[in-house]
This record gives C-alpha cells, sequence and structure tokens, in this order.
C-alpha cells in the first residue's frame, strides 16, 4: 500500500507539516537526511540549518529562559542524553529542532535517517528512492529538504562558525558579540547590500569586501552602501584568512588583493557571508520545474504546488527570500494543508 504522504527533509518546515500531516491522521513518513560524512560537510545533516547555531533568538515562543526541565521531560531520553549541555538562555538551534521532531513523532510520525536519491513523479503512486536502495511508493509527496548557505572554503573561517562567522545578519546580527563593533560583509550582490545594511544598525562599522571595483548589486541597492556612512567597501579585496582566538572567536580578517596591492588586516568581530545560497534540488532536476538557481517552483500563488501532481514543497527549497526558521515552519504547514486537500479532492 502506497504511504498517504511522504516528507522529504527535516528542518523546521518538514518537521511542521508533519504534525499537521500526523494530526490529520495521514500517518507521515519522514526521510530526515543521512548521516554521512559529505552532509557534515555541506551542512546538511538531519536537522537541517537551524541544528548549526546556537542561540535561536528570533523563533516564537522561546524568550531568554532556562528550558533545562523542559528539555529533560519532553524529548525522548536516549535523544537528549546525547544533546549539548542547555545554556539556560532560550532555545538553542539543536534544540528547537529536536522540540520539532519529537512533537512530529508524539503524533505518530514515523522517521527514517536515509535520504532521497531518485523520485518518479510521472504518475501515481509516486516514487522514491533511497541511499539503500529501497523504494517507497507515496500518493503526496512534500518536499522539505531546504538549502545550505554558501561559504569561502578556508579552514579558519570554519574554526569560527558560531563564534564569529555567520551566514545569516537577521538571524545574527542582534546577538551582543556584534554590538558596536566593526563587522565584515562578504559579498556584491543585493543580498549583501541588505545585509551590510541591516548589520549597520548593530555595528560601528560594516566593512563590504569585494573582490571586484563595482558591485554586482542592482544600481539602486548600490547607492544604499554607498549612502550609508557605516558602511565602507573595500573594493578588489578577497579574504586570505579569519583571524581570532578561542576565547574571542572572530578578531578580524587579513585580506589579499585582486590587484596586487599589499595584504590588509581589518579589524572585526565578526564576518557574515552574503555570497549566496545552495538550495538542496540536485536529485529533483528534470523532475520538477526549478528556477534557474535551482529553487523549486510553487505553481500557484499563496499554494505549494509545484509542476508534479501530488508533489508539494515548503521551506527553504521554494523560497530564497525569506530564508527563516518561522517562515519555512508556516509554508510547512501550509503544505500539510494543501496535501491534505488534494488527497481529499482526490479520493485518495
Ligand atoms: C548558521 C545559520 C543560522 C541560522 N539562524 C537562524 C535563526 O537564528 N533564526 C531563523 O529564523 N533562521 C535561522 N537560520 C535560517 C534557518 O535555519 C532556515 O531558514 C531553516 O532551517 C530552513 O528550514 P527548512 O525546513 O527549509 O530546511 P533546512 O533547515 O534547510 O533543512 C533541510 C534538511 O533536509 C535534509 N535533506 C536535504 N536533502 C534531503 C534528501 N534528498 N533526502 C532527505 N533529507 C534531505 C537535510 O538534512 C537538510 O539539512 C539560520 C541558518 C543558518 C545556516
Amino acid at each position: 500500500m502506497p504511504e498517504k504522504v511522504i516528507i522529504i527533509g527535516s528542518g523546521p518546515s518538514a518537521w511542521t507539516a508533519a504534525i499537521y500531516a500526523a494530526r490529520a491522521e495521514l500517518k507521515p513518513l519522514v526521510f530526515e537526511g543521512a548521516i554521512t560524512q559529505e552532509n557534515q560537510q555541506n551542512g546538511t545533516l538531519p536537522l537541517g540549518q537551524l541544528a548549526l547555531t546556537t542561540e535561536v533568538e528570533n523563533y516564537p515562543g522561546f524568550p531568554a529562559g532556562d528550558l533545562e526541565h523542559y528539555l529533560d521531560d519532553s524529548i525522548d531520553k536516549q535523544q537528549r542524553q546525547i544533546m549539548p549541555p542547555h545554556q539556560k538562555e532560550g532555545v538553542s538551534g539543536p534544540e528547537l529542532m529536536e522540540l520539532m521532531r519529537q512533537q512530529a513523532k508524539n503524533f505518530g510520525t514515523r522517521v527514517i535517517t536515509d535520504e532521497i536519491t531518485e523520485v518518479d513523479f510521472t504518475g501515481q503512486p509516486l516514487k522514491l528512492t533511497a541511499s539503500d536502495g529501497s523504494v517507497q511508493e507515496a500518493h503526496a509527496v512534500i518536499v522539505a529538504t531546504g538549502a545550505r548557505a554558501n561559504y569561502l572554503g578556508l579552514e579558519s573561517e570554519n574554526r569560527y562558525k558560531n563564534l564569529g562567522v555567520s551566514a545569516c545578519a537577521v538571524c545574527d546580527g542582534a546577538l551582543p558579540r556584534f554590538r558596536d563593533k566593526p563587522l565584515v560583509v562578504i559579498g556584491g550582490g543585493d543580498s549583501a547590500v541588505e545585509e551590510a545594511d541591516y548589520l549597520s544598525k548593530f555595528a560601528s562599522t560594516v566593512y563590504m569586501i569585494h573582490r571586484r571595483d563595482e558591485l554586482r548589486a542592482s544600481k539602486i541597492m548600490a547607492q544604499r552602501a554607498k549612502d550609508n556612512p557605516k558602511i565602507e567597501i573595500l573594493w578588489n579585496r578577497v579574504v586570505d584568512e579569519v583571524l581570532g582566538d578561542d576565547t574571542s572567536g572572530v578578531t578580524g580578517v587579513r585580506l589579499k588583493s585582486t590587484t596586487d596591492e599589499d595584504d590588509l588586516e581589518v579589524e572585526a568581530s565578526g564576518m557574515f557571508l552574503a555570497i549566496g545560497h545552495t538550495p538542496n534540488t540536485e536529485f529533483l532536476r528534470g523532475k520538477l520545474d526549478m528556477h534557474p538557481s535551482g529553487y523549486l517552483k510553487w505553481t500557484k500563488p499563496f499554494r505549494t504546488y509545484t509542476s508534479a501532481e501530488g508533489v508539494f514543497a515548503a521551506g527553504d527549497v521554494a523560497d530564497d527570500y525569506y530564508r527563516q526558521a518561522v517562515t519555512a515552519a508556516g509554508t510547512g504547514c501550509m503544505a500539510a494543508l494543501d496535501a491534505e486537500r488534494w488527497l481529499a479532492a482526490k479520493g485518495l
């Protein structure tokens, strides 16, 4: 018997979709991804992007406070034992994700720790192949495979992730470590300007590091950067090394010139990457309509339908604009409701 709904992914959108689908008695099966070295390097292990961060200050419902007993009570003992210690300052990314996963399981969601590598969406039932070669059938599928932030790939950058290196200004910019301090933003497109502009609310100075002598951003956005007295653009420069130490985290960056100038060291307490994201859609190429950037297309306005009958998309995999946990959760809810109504209309 085909499953009613299979959910692929394990971020906020997948677990929210699972909670809604389970409570609607669709008995969802979630493929949460695989624990592999490749996924570790790419930042695509089960539990998604939020599990890569420490404090989550902007997800509603978790003001600062001590959640220790709540976590002890609500999460399976075995799982709880392997979680990092609670910092008593609100919720961390891994804690929030474990709570969502647990909530989905409490309503009967079944979870398989493997990834889907192939799909056949040409007709009913839909077919999914996992990396162990097993094939699953379902009437509806929710794709919630998210995206990953692009990094420079420097060893020093990796060392200071969560210690001053971030790929999300909206998520981390307001943290105390960045307030009234100089920061650097890497990139030259519209989103780099947006990140720099946002960070300038908190930082003393924001240095935009750009490899060329002109921003890639649209004219209006480039002007916004030039007009902001707190933003200084360092042209023709690339990061050679992130500087720092174990106690302070990031303390600066060493920049190489792309035009034969001398190296330059800039003092900064944070480095924000704004060089794009890669959606996790490689296995869906040719199966679902995508934007040229690889993000999935929603085919109906304000609905989560994709180009294949019975296949819905939620979270960052279909959103290159908001990219927040709460928006991913919101579209996860939408996808479950869309799938439920679609199944009912088809009598499946
Ligand atoms: C470092 C960092 C800090 C952030 N901080 C915040 C914050 O403070 N607040 C906030 O609101 N947002 C934050 N964000 C953004 C937020 O994490 C994302 O918007 C959100 O996680 C997107 O959720 P998602 O459900 O789309 O999936 P994702 O979180 O992207 O997770 C998808 C997961 O699905 C799994 N998957 C992928 N492909 C497959 C497959 N083929 N088969 C099975 N499983 C698969 C993988 O495990 C993947 O990680 C942060 C992001 C990063 C990178």
